[in-house]
């Protein structure tokens, strides 16, 4: 029996709002898309609890047998300031903010995201494509709905023509949204003259000549709309209809939305069968972003250098802070709960290096009281990553294995089967490494090593004044074959620099 139908997983499907039996389309594959980054600038911590968010759930289906592929896009085009469509375009902007050409600003922060990514331990997708590789399939799906009947041309841009659509489908389903209160709301913002409806947006934009990043098409040059390059590169690696996709709460609409109405304008067919959103990472109740300016960057997490930090934090601790709560629930950034986050990941990862050295030490007879708790704590694990992937109350029951683990090591023998204790081992360490990606951290212990560089100097201070420079020397040049560089200043102080 596979994993998965021993633990079936169910899911809280955001298109019923319900919590559902998770049934793949072909068992064991599973296809799963989620939103990437639109690489215009650095991510920060709250995209980053939806890159975990998904993370986890990528890494859990695998480990249960199940065979996924993991679609995870780049936007390198087409994302305007305005998720309605309109604006600024975000990489064009930035392209001109730090005088570069918009694929060097696509080039930068794509690199810099994998880097993050990495630190992280968000394990990379099975396919993750562009925008920008994907305009002839876009192009070919605005060709299809126009063919169909639910979009229109003018002046070089298409538009989705949300009202013709609504003859015949349902839109506003995935977030609850009533179109004619949206109309009525959008109305007076709306400048955009050229669509039927304010409601629509627009499939593909023309734009101007001094627009660096476009592409001809049959209605002229232009971009895509962000919304179709999902629906694209989604159709294209995982069919008309696939398993899950994924994304954060603040995508339901109209990016998501959007989605599945144009994939059902062109094929017919809702391309959805498990929406999931987490939700969101916030400072002081409100959604961290970076227009709020209440954002912070990865980097300034680990030096502490944001002002809002009270001092660096380590990535593991910062990935067990996000998995602490359950992805649906919000997540409210403070440094107490870093801190706290800090403690309980040290202790899941003593326990984690104890336990890869512990060997077994049979205690007399079999306990079976202790066989059935180890097996509660075991089937634990599972039973709460297949409810909903409850990461938090998956590292409740680490918890108390580690307290297992740690009265074993101290010399308690363990008075069941050599099997039993084996899969209690594996689990431990198959839960926290390779479902929930935590890993060990080498302590690096900065205070002790300035510590002892503030030592060094002294006493190579105190050698010049005594003139026996031979040694003053010595310690200038031994701690510079290590990477120490030691700088001596006019008055006689000395600082020092690690390469
Ligand atoms: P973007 O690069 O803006 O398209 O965002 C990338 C992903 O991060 C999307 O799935 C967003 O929903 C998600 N996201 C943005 N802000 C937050 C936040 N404060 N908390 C959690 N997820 C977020
Ligand atoms: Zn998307």
């Amino acid at each position: 029996m596979k994993l998965y139908e021993q633990f079936p997983v169910s899911i809280t499907n955001s298109l019923s709002g319900k919590k559902e039996p998770f049934v793949p389309l072909n068992s064991p594959f599973v296809g799963m898309y989620s939103c990437g980054p639109t690489v215009y600038n650095e991510v920060h911590l709250g995209n980053l609890r939806t890159f975990t968010a998904f993370d986890v759930v990528y890494r859990y289906l695998s480990y249960i047998g199940y065979v996924v592929r993991y679609v995870r896009n780049i936007t390198d085009a087409g994302h305007l300031t305005n998720d309605a469509g309109e604006g600024v375009d975000r990489i064009e902007e930035s392209a001109k903010l730090e005088q570069l050409e918009p694929m060097e600003i696509v080039q930068k922060y794509t690199t810099s995201f994998h880097e993050i990514c990495r630190i992280f331990n968000i394990l990379p997708p099975s396919i993750e494509p562009t925008a920008t590789g994907h305009i002839i399939e876009q192009i070919e799906m605005v060709k299809k709905i126009m063919a169909n009947g639910y979009a229109y041309e003018v002046n070089g841009s298409v538009y989705f023509d949300v009202r013709r659509f609504m003859e015949k489908y349902k839109y506003g389903e995935l977030s609850g949204r009533n179109i004619d209160e949206l109309q009525e709301g959008t109305r007076e913002l709306d400048r955009q003259d050229e669509k039927k409806n304010s409601i629509d947006f627009a499939i593909w934009k023309a734009v101007s000549p001094n627009h660096i990043q476009r592409w001809p098409s049959p209605w002229g040059e232009g971009i895509p709309g962000w919304h179709l390059e999902c629906s694209a590169m989604g159709t294209k690696y995982l069919g008309k209809q696939f398993d899950i996709h994924g994304g954060g709460m603040d995508l339901k609409f109209p990016h998501h939305e959007c989605e599945i109405a144009q994939n059902v304008g062109a094929f017919g067919t809702s391309p959805v069968r498990y929406w999931m959103h987490s939700n969101m990472l916030t400072v002081n109740g409100e959604k961290m972003s970076k227009s709020k300016g209440n954002s912070f960057l990865p980097r300034e997490l680990f030096t502490g250098s944001h002002p809002l930090l009270n001092k660096a934090y380590s990535p593991m601790s910062v990935r067990f802070f996000m998995l602490q709560s359950h992805y649906s629930s919000t997540l409210d950034f403070s440094n107490e709960a870093l801190s706290a986050a800090e403690k309980g990941y040290k202790k899941l990862s003593n326990a984690l290096t104890t336990v890869k050295k512990l060997k077994f030490q049979p205690l007399g007879a079999e306990d079976h009281d202790l066989r059935s708790e180890l097996n509660r704590l075991i089937d634990g694990c599972y039973l709460n990553m297949s409810d909903d992937f409850n990461t938090a109350k998956t590292l409740a029951i680490l918890f108390e294995m580690a307290s297992r683990i740690n009265d074993w090591n101290s010399g308690k023998g363990t008075a069941v089967s050599e099997a039993t204790f084996n899969r209690f081992k594996q689990t431990y360490i198959d839960f926290l490494e390779q479902v929930l990606g935590l890993r060990e951290e080498e302590e690096h212990n900065q205070e002790m090593v300035d510590g002892i560089i503030q030592v060094l100097i002294e006493l190579r201070k105190k050698a010049r004044t005594d003139k026996n420079y031979a040694l003053s020397d010595k310690i200038r040049d031994d701690l510079k074959a290590m990477g120490v560089q030691l700088m001596d200043g006019k008055d006689g102080s000395m600082s020092y620099s690690i390469e």
